[in-house]
């Protein structure tokens, strides 16, 4: 397992994705050169604190100099703007892919600044925690999870099936589909869940201070399960929810359709309609803990 997949990798942006990435890629690929990017001096510090990378640079297109893979894991809102600056320096022959939890809106902002000669991957490891920045990754966050990734019509297979590589080393299962899909998909499993966290907790924290405090008393009767979601990186989630807008709206319009039925039979005592629904949703959750996603 440790023959050496790319000679030199650099990653843009090294937060919970892309600190995890480096750290697998130092278990399964150890020859493997790592140049991590980012903006803040303090978050470069840690890498080098946490020697996930055998260089640091605040400079994108320094970063990607002589690399064979670049793989872009910073917020969506950055891709444009990073790729711009990396467009002149990257190399003949190297792969450029993401990790960009919206694949439309990724491809639309990478596309146009990839030159001749350069592979694109687009990729999303459905994997992930509440927590960001470098010291939150670890390598086994990929173990079990599935990875998403995107063929385009100029996406040479050779290409596609060495990004695919890298992921399986790091214990991933592998799908293609096409973006448009990827982003319907997502916005039922991920997007939607996230937006209901984040009201949920909204409205809990917005009610009058006496009953507020008891919200986080007896969280554990569900509550506390939605303000782990809701602990989730605000950047990422305002880039997730402008990027992916008529996948999610759709979404929650089905979202909104079948709440009114529910509270109608609330409303209307109808107890069978209700258990009827509960029971199909328990056996959901048995189907997630039997495809080991629990
Ligand atoms: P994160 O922990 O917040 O890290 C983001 C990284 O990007 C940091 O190194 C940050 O550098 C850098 N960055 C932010 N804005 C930048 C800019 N304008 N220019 C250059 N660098 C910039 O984020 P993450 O959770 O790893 O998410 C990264 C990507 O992975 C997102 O596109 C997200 O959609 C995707 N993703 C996330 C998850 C998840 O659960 N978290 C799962 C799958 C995919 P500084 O520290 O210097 O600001």
């Amino acid at each position: 397992m440790s023959s050496k997949l790319f000679d030199r990798v650099a990653l843009i942006g090294i937060g919970l994705i892309g600190s995890s990435l480096a750290r697998a890629l130092r278990r399964d690929s150890p020859q493997t050169q790592i140049v991590a990017c980012a903006r803040r001096p303090e978050t470069l510090a840690a890498v080098r604190r946490l020697a996930i990378a055998d260089e640091t640079t605040d400079d994108p297109a320094e970063a990607v100099r002589g690399a064979d893979l670049v793989v872009v894991a910073t917020p969506i809102s950055a891709y444009a703007e990073i790729c711009r600056r990396i467009g002149p320096a990257l190399e003949p022959g190297a792969i450029l892919s993401d990790v960009g939890s919206v694949k439309e809106a990724a491809i639309r902002d990478l596309r146009p600044h990839i030159p001749p000669g350069v592979a694109f991957v687009p990729g999303h490891p459905v994997a992930g925690t509440e927590h960001s920045g470098p010291d939150s990754g670890f390598a086994e966050l990929f173990r079990d999870r599935w990875c998403i990734l995107i063929p385009l019509p100029e996406t040479p297979p050779e290409a596609l099936a060495r990004v695919a590589e890298m992921w399986e080393r790091a214990g991933m299962r592998l799908v293609t589909m096409d973006a448009a899909h990827h982003d319907r998909v997502l916005a039922v499993t991920s997007h939607l869940p996230h937006l209901i966290a984040y009201t949920i907790v909204g409205t809990a924290t917005d009610l009058e201070d006496s009953l507020k405090s008891e919200v986080i008393k007896f969280s554990a009767g569900g509550f506390r399960d939605f303000t782990r979601i809701a602990a989730s990186d605000p950047v990422m989630w305002r880039d997730i929810f402008l990027n992916n807008r008529e996948a999610v709206l759709e979404m929650l319009q089905r979202f909104s359709e079948d709440l009114t039925a529910l509270q109608r039979a609330i409303r209307w005592g109808e107890g069978d309609k209700l258990e009827e629904l509960f029971t199909r949703t328990r056996a959901v959750r048995r189907s997630v803990i039997e495809a080991k996603q629990a």
